[in-house]
């Protein structure tokens, strides 16, 4: 292997070999991403010469994609929202989907934001820091807490905030969900773990083995965290404070019963690019 363009095709051929889908496609993005180059870039540059250590990586990158390794963790970076986020082995890696939580967030904190001059947001099991990130990057007026029971997840956010340039707006605690929070916020969201403890050995490989079982696994029935956030909540949030939701694709009726059972009602409820009930809105109405 000696060029950028042999490199690819040893890659497509040895990815397409193990059975993965997108073989070519995934050769040139994971090749591209470990070289800093555009897809573009991997096309026109086929007779660039490789370095024995640029040919060394993408080896072991080939081996690990074909033990399922996620592309994106392979690089320990991906794009969310417009900015790039680095991944770490106790991070979630942020999934498109997550970015409807963003967008349907957004109009609500500029609101405030017009309304008071500042929005605070806590943003819990916070992982990359790619909601609370995204937000602050979108809104100049935010300033966020991202809390998460993984000091390394907290450590990751951290790097995420410095390199994406909103460093001076976004502080971490340590803390499984509201146990060491202090002060209210505006908002408070989060994308909590979801899935129901027994499917979790059905998913994906890509998912079940390297996605953090924490980060995953909602417990019995997929909804101890939103029973924790709903019970606590409140204690947190300025009057009629926001919550905002991700949730599994079946969830929206047992989720917002919950938060509705602690005096909270649902505003909006969003659906992701793939068309399944992916986020809710709840506003606290209780005096
Ligand atoms: N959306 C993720 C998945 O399906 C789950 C994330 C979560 O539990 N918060 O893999």
């Amino acid at each position: 292997m000696k060029t950028l363009a042999e490199a690819v095709m040893t890659a497509k051929r040895r990815l397409a070999e193990a059975g993965l889908a997108d073989a070519a496609f995934e050769a040139r993005y994971l090749i591209g991403g470990l070289l800093g180059l555009s897809n573009t870039e991997v096309f026109t540059g086929g007779e660039r010469l490789l370095t024995l250590a640029e040919t060394a990586k993408i080896f072991d990158a080939i081996e690990r994609r074909v033990r399922h390794e996620p592309v994106h963790r392979i690089i320990g970076a991906r794009d969310f929202h417009g900015l790039t986020l680095k991944l770490s082995k106790e991070t979630l890696e942020p999934r498109p989907d997550t970015e409807t939580l963003v967008e349907a967030l957004l109009p609500h904190a500029q609101k405030i934001a017009a309304q008071k001059g500042a929005v605070r947001l806590l943003d819990m099991g916070t992982g990359t820091g790619a909601i609370a990130l995204a937000l602050a990057k979108a809104l100049p007026q935010l300033t966020a807490v991202g809390s998460d029971i993984s000091r390394n997840a907290l450590d990751t956010a951290t790097a995420n905030a410095h390199l994406n340039g909103i460093a001076d707006r976004f502080s971490t605690r340590e803390s499984r969900w509201f146990d060491t929070i202090e002060g209210c916020f505006d908002i408070i969201v989060s994308n909590p773990p979801y899935i129901r403890s027994d499917v979790i050995p059905e998913l994906q490989p890509d998912v079940r083995d390297f996605d953090p079982l924490v980060a995953l696994d909602g417990g019995p029935d997929g909804l101890d965290a939103y029973r924790d956030i709903a019970a606590g909540a409140r204690a947190f949030l300025e009057p009629g404070g926001l919550i905002g939701l991700e949730i599994g694709y079946d969830q929206k009726e047992t989720v917002a019963a919950i938060f509705e059972q602690q005096g909270f009602t649902l505003v909006d409820a969003v659906r992701d690019y793939g068309g399944n009930d992916r986020v809710l809105l709840l506003r606290d109405v209780a005096q």
